[in-house]
């Protein structure tokens, strides 16, 4: 067996690894070398810009409730049957010891002068054009609900910014777009435009527009919480704009996803009016 040994200069690690596309895709349908989990894990990586992120990315993008990324366990395991597979090398890493994430991988430091800030691992070229070529990158992977929660709330907070008038506007200028369908692990989510949620938000001024009491408590950036609901759902083919959101206090949110009264549903029309 064939030793090759791990550099590393600058923070980036190098190792020849000269398996071809054909072998990778080879070995990418052969379900004892990729473990669904493992297919799972590069499908991730593909989805990143450069086919790169470091590992706590992904898992915070994928499965935040868990303490530390998955990622290790789960290449070294695939690392170990790829090279059992093809036995002609092993790597051996720069303390010495067998080194793994590097097969799939290439892997460098963030800022190598500080290796807390992260290790971004990048998908080889090989493995890439394996991917596209056996047709594996339609696959659905699933983005977690905490981080499509965040990321809308990060979006709907950036836009909070602007004036209504300049929401207003914003919002014409946008040519009519079909809403489109995010999948999650939990269900089928709708993409909603972050200007029209702010822009709900500023003219509701802190006050539900059912009950019409003030919202139940502050945010931490000091703004008032409600959540904005689509009178006529979007997933009964409702419209995201000003003419279909309101804010509501999270009571009479659930209530008119429980209850839906047509009285309720009219008064908020009236409201938007
Ligand atoms: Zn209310
Ligand atoms: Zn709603």
């Amino acid at each position: 067996m064939e030793r090759r040994y791990l550099k590393e200069s600058n923070g980036h690690y190098e190792v020849d690894i000269d398996i071809s596309v054909d072998e990778w895709k080879s070995m990418l349908q052969n379900h004892e070398i990729f473990y669904e989990n493992a297919l799972d894990m590069v499908l991730k990586w593909y989805n990143e810009v450069g086919h790169q992120a470091t590992a706590n990315t992904v898992k915070e993008k994928y499965s935040p409730e868990l303490k530390r990324p998955p990622y290790n366990g789960i290449v070294k395991e695939l690392t170990r049957r790829i090279l059992k597979h093809l036995n002609r090398f092993e790597v051996i890493g720069t303390t010495g010891k067998k080194s793994v994430f590097i097969v799939p991988f290439e892997g460098w430091y963030v800022d190598y002068k500080r290796p807390n800030k992260g290790f971004v691992w990048k998908l080889r070229d090989e493995l890439v054009q394996a991917l596209e070529e056996v047709g594996m990158v339609d696959r659905q992977i699933f983005l977690s609900k905490e981080y499509l929660d965040k990321k809308e709330q990060e979006n709907i907070n950036k836009a909070f910014q602007l004036s209504i008038y300049e929401l207003e506007k914003k919002i014409d200028a946008k040519t009519k777009k079909q809403t489109l369908k995010t999948t999650s692990a939990a269900s089928v989510r709708y993409d909603r435009d972050p200007d029209v949620s702010a822009l709900a938000l500023k003219k509701a001024n802190g006050y539900c527009q059912l009950c019409g009491n003030l919202a139940p408590f502050l945010k931490k950036d000091g703004t008032p919480f409600l959540e904005v609901h689509h009178i006529r759902w979007l997933s009964e083919g409702g419209v995201d704009d000003k003419t279909n959101t309101v804010a509501l206090c999270p009571n009479c949110h659930r209530k008119m996803h429980i209850l839906d009264l047509q009285d309720d549903r009219d008064f908020l029309i009236n409201s938007i009016k």
